[in-house]
């Protein structure tokens, strides 16, 4: 591997924003220094849009999604397809920005295929009839409900894995015929940009996906805006609350994903193996612990429990942890140094306060690592169930393995959060596996797998995971409006 392999295009190294085709310098929220949490040193600079670019973007959206609309469902449905090929033929790329975003192993970046497979899934829904037609009380009335686009969506993604929102939200925008104003995160903006220019190489309209890198500000300014006519959001709960809040000053409906605090269910009749490893890559080791659908929270049942953890402990003392880049990595840094101080916090307390017993890791790494953000991956055991350690999300390489003995105590203690979006069940008894899929208080519950996130599948949570489903036929239905005809006959 030379480092020509490794490098950022010289055309995305001053971090351009994408706005009705053309590549924006100079914008006016000024730049970003972008820190690669690989080494801590500064990689690129971003440009950081302000409300003149939000401003811009919109209009050019509306232009484009008039084109758009005025296309034939073939031609879109055709365009679409060759769009998931294109992100299919530049999956190597992308998956290096991935790495240079936010330092997510290059092993492990591959965020782009999902990317093609939901504008695939999508592009085939454009030319099928939603629309219905019903007997009403004067009979012979024609009563006609159909869909329509928004006309321009605003689209915020968080920095962990925006290829895979692109895929969750810009992909069905499109094929419900809406324009899309992309705001991906200062801290990850280079894939998205990437994702922008492949929609005009593959032969979208100019305008019809713009892509405005910008923090809290532009987030704000792209909410507000009053052309904006739907807004998907994914990221914290408190940000969500601030997205609510600007929404509501036009009443511009939000679909909201946000973050999780999953449980793991391991029953004495699992495949121990596999549930421990399951636990190891959806725990601490996959993006360092930093995805919505972290198993943060391990509930594992008496009789197995040291098997369990002596295995779990094994599997992630294995991996090779290091700089982001190299090939044989697995485990790399966390996004920022802010991240791995506030993460290293969440562990102290939890230390100091006697939260939990640290079975393994529990601080920043030394040696070659110490100029990156590395935080060791974190277990403890013994937890007190109410700490701020098990009811809050970490979002770094930190979970709590805990012990349970009846079923229906493990469905009390998976539930007791706040959070509701995704569970996972480890057992070999059918039985039980419907009987707790069902009462786990979560929007995706996954039996004896990893976090299947399927174009096929609406994803989202329950309780404070959020609102409002992205994939499926319901991730279609967030970006249309619903209208009702109905033509009288005499
Ligand atoms: P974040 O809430 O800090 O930021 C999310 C996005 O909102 C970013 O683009 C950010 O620039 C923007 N933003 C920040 N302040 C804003 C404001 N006041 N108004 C408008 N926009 C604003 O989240 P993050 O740190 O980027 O991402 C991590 C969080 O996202 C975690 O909680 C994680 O669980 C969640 N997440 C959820 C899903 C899901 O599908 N449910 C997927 C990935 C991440």
């Amino acid at each position: 591997m030379t480092a020509a392999d490794t490098a950022i295009p010289d055309r995305l190294r001053s971090g351009p924003l994408l706005i009705g085709g053309d590549h924006v310098t100079d914008a006016s929220g000024g730049t970003y220094q972008h820190v690669y949490p690989g080494t801590g040193q500064v990689n690129f600079s971003t440009e950081i849009a302000g409300e003149p670019e939000i401003e811009l973007a919109v209009s050019s959206g509306v232009e484009a999604q008039r084109e758009w609309a005025s296309w034939t469902v073939d031609k879109r449905r055709a365009i679409l397809m060759d769009l998931a090929d294109a992100v299919g033929d530049h999956q190597d790329e992308l998956s290096l920005l991935n790495v240079h975003d936010y330092g997510v192993p290059r092993l492990m970046s591959a965020n782009g295929v999902l990317t093609e497979r939901f504008l695939r899934y999508y592009a085939g829904y454009i030319d099928k009839p939603l629309g219905t037609t019903s007997h009403v009380e004067a009979s012979s009335a024609l009563n006609i409900t159909e869909h329509e686009p928004f006309g321009v969506v605003g689209v915020i993604t968080p920095w962990n894995g925006p290829l895979v929102v692109i895929g969750l939200a810009v992909a069905p925008a499109l094929a419900a015929g809406n324009a899309v104003v992309l705001k991906p995160s200062e801290l990850a903006p280079l894939a998205p940009v990437r994702f922008g220019e492949i929609c005009l190489e593959a032969g979208l309209p100019a305008g019809l996906v713009n892509v405005v890198t910008a923090g809290a500000d532009g987030g704000q300014a792209l909410v507000r805006h009053p052309g904006v006519s739907k807004i998907h959001f994914t990221g914290g709960q408190k940000t969500a609350r601030s997205v609510i809040q600007a929404a509501s000053q036009n009443l511009t409906p939000v679909t909201a994903e946000l973050g999780g605090n999953a449980a793991m269910v391991v029953f004495d009749d699992a495949d121990i193996d596999a549930a421990a490893a399951t636990a190891a890559f959806q725990g601490p080791l996959g993006q360092s612990g930093q995805s919505c659908a972290c198993a943060s929270r391990i509930l594992i049942q008496d009789d197995v429990y040291e098997e369990f953890v002596e295995k779990f402990l094994a599997t992630i003392s294995s991996v090779t942890i290091g700089d982001p880049l190299r090939p044989d990595v697995m485990f790399g840094a966390v996004v920022s140094e802010s991240a791995a101080e506030r993460i290293v916090g969440v562990i102290d307390d939890a230390v100091n306060h006697g939260w939990g017993k640290l079975l393994s890791g529990g601080h920043r790494m030394e040696g070659e690592l110490a100029e990156g953000f590395f935080v060791e991956p974190t277990v403890f055991s013994e937890v007190n169930d109410r700490s701020p350690l098990v009811q809050q999300e970490t979002f770094g390489p930190v979970v709590a393995v805990t012990r349970f003995t009846h079923e229906a105590e493990a469905v009390r203690t998976a539930n007791d959060t706040v959070y509701g979006l995704n569970a996972y069940v480890f057992t070999s008894n059918l039985n039980r596996a419907h009987r707790v899929a069902r009462k786990l208080e979560a929007g995706s519950v996954w039996v004896n797998s990893h976090s299947d996130i399927e174009p096929q599948s609406p994803y989202g949570g329950y309780k404070q995971s959020g609102f409002g489903r992205s994939g499926g036929l319901q991730g279609l239905q967030e970006f249309l409006q619903v209208k009702n005809i109905r033509i009288a006959a005499n």
